[in-house]
């Protein structure tokens, strides 16, 4: 029986790995390698590692890991776990005293043909990931709602060749004239396609009128959970499809833990996606998970009340 069986091996998962391995518990760590951001060149925002790439990130955590041999890493997806009569968790073959979630969000993207190829590319989705990396070049964000409204007018900070698309949708009237103030055209012809290539954009093509030479998009994507595990498990959920945790990262299920994307407090009013969010909260629920085996293991009471 494993102190503790870990699935998801992005930020979260990785840095809940480096804490339960320096506190030798014995871990297993199973991932299917496919990170949200995973598309995407570098990570940036991120403190003493900007601009590293995803999979060179997760590589460098993995090795890091590698020393504390009570953790174990396997790439492999994992299709269920459950909770046993006796409270333990399975997964597969494998039995442990806890479970930590750590799978993720994956982002839906609108139906428009040509951004799945770009997307984390020159197709982004948040200012703080990529804003910078678009100073000075020709962007469109693409969307008519007042959040839409709200990045385009940010995204003024970083370039002057900024447009507003709806993509068909109407746009309120005093959403259009602080627009105009700010310098930021709109157009709302329906886009046919986004073409580019090799990840690059080039242009989007619109239903009429001419093609709008550019070098990104920013998008609204729909956020899911990346694996179905919590909601089998039972796990209490949100109804913008995280998981719902405590200050501790304990789910709603007795010894399932959840960190990471995929979950947040209820005193957070939305996911805030970012990879140094991920792996502090990984840290926090490995944190919690240790010394609650640690009251088990010496009955001792419980760390944190509810
Ligand atoms: C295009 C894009 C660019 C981004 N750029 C940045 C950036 O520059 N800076 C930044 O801070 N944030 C960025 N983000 C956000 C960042 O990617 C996430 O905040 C971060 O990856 C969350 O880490 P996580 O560990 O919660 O989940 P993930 O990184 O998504 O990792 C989850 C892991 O769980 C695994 N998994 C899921 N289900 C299973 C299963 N059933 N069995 C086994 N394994 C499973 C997955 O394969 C994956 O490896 C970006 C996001 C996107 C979409």
């Amino acid at each position: 029986m494993r102190d503790v069986i870990i699935i998801g091996g992005g930020p979260a998962g990785l840095a809940a790995a480096l804490t339960l391995g320096r506190a030798h518990r014995d871990v297993l760590l199973l991932d299917a390698d496919e990170g949200r951001n995973a598309t995407a060149d570098a990570v940036h925002n991120l403190f003493g590692h900007d601009g590293t790439p995803p999979a060179e990130l997760r590589r460098l955590a993995a090795e890091q890991v590698k020393p504390y041999e009570s953790v174990e890493l396997r790439r492999t997806p994992v299709p269920g776990a459950h909770r046993t009569p006796a409270g333990t968790f399975a997964a597969g073959d494998e039995r442990a005293r806890r479970l930590l979630l750590a799978t993720g969000l994956k982002d839906d993207l609108p139906a428009i043909a040509g951004l799945p190829g770009l997307w984390g590319r020159s197709a982004f989705h948040c200012p703080y990931c990529h804003g910078h990396e678009v100073t000075g070049t020709r962007v469109s964000v693409i969307g008519a709602g007042p959040d839409r409204v709200r990045l385009a007018l940010h995204l003024t900070r970083f370039t002057s060749g900024l447009t507003l698309s709806t993509h068909g949708a109407p746009l309120a009237p005093d959403a259009r004239d602080l627009l105009a103030r700010h310098g930021v055209p709109v157009r709302c012809e329906p886009i046919t396609r986004l073409e580019g290539r090799s990840g690059r954009l080039d242009q989007i093509v619109y239903e009429s009128g001419a093609p709008a030479p550019a070098d990104a998009v920013f998008v609204k994507t729909t956020l899911a959970q990346r694996s179905p595990l919590a909601a089998g498990l039972g796990c209490a959920a949100f109804p913008d499809a995280t998981v719902r945790v405590d200050e501790f990262c304990r789910t709603s299920v007795p010894g399932v833990y959840a960190a990471g994307d995929m979950a947040r407090r209820a005193t957070v009013p939305m996911p805030f996606a970012a990879v140094i969010a991920a792996a502090a909260s990984g840290t926090i629920a490995a944190g919690a998970l240790d010394q609650d085996l640690l009251s088990e293991d010496f009955a001792l009471p419980a760390p944190f009340t509810p």
